[in-house]
């Protein structure tokens, strides 16, 4: 009898720290993607009907003829009104229409930035409306604004309605523009 209750008494044991072992591996799983964070540094267009009225890059500049000029974005062909969305997911950091005293970053109009959740800041520019707010965290795909011509656009006024994406890595200065379409274009390959 008391052999038997010995072995039970060590099974009982064994099964109780098998249990606490697995208890641990689940609790500690659990945890792991808790800490986890998942980033997400996928991209989509922001207009609906992909066509290019100017591309990055050394440019003829519309507004002298003759002349090149260098467009640190993408131009989309978009009309008044036209929905935009965001490229990315990640945070607003400025919705407005103020510039920042860089000799290059003016002519914006009605503006957005996003910064994504892989440090890229998104802005997108000529907007006739702002549909988000500094400090919102929008998801990929999100409406955030509608197409305009506010700002610089040429030709002037309701014809110029276009979308200017620029994309800046390493930093939200002009000069460190790179071209969507490299980021865009990469992820469909
Ligand atoms: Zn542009």
């Amino acid at each position: 009898m008391r052999r038997f209750l010995l072995r039970v008494t060590t099974f009982l044991c064994i099964a109780a720290s098998v249990a606490l072992m697995i208890s641990m591996q689940q609790d500690a799983v659990i945890e792991s993607v808790k800490t986890e964070r998942v980033v997400d540094c996928r991209v989509s267009y922001p207009v609906r009907a992909v066509l290019i009225n100017q591309p990055f890059g050394k440019n003829p500049d519309p507004a002298t003829p003759g002349k090149i000029h260098f467009h640190y974005g993408t131009d989309f062909r978009a009309g008044v009104g036209d929905p935009i969305t965001s490229s990315t997911s990640g945070v607003v950091i400025y919705s407005g229409r103020e510039m920042n005293k860089s000799k290059y970053d003016w002519g914006f109009g009605l503006h957005i930035k996003v910064r994504d959740e892989c440090d890229r800041i998104w802005l997108y520019a000529h907007l006739s409306r702002i549909q988000t707010e500094i400090g919102k965290q929008v998801r990929r795909g999100e409406r955030i604004g509608l197409a305009g011509y506010s700002g610089l656009v040429f030709p002037f006024g309701k014809a110029g309605s276009h979308l200017h994406v620029e994309l800046r890595i390493k930093g939200d200065s002009i000069k460190n523009a790179v071209d969507p379409m490299s980021i865009y274009k990469e992820q469909k390959s």
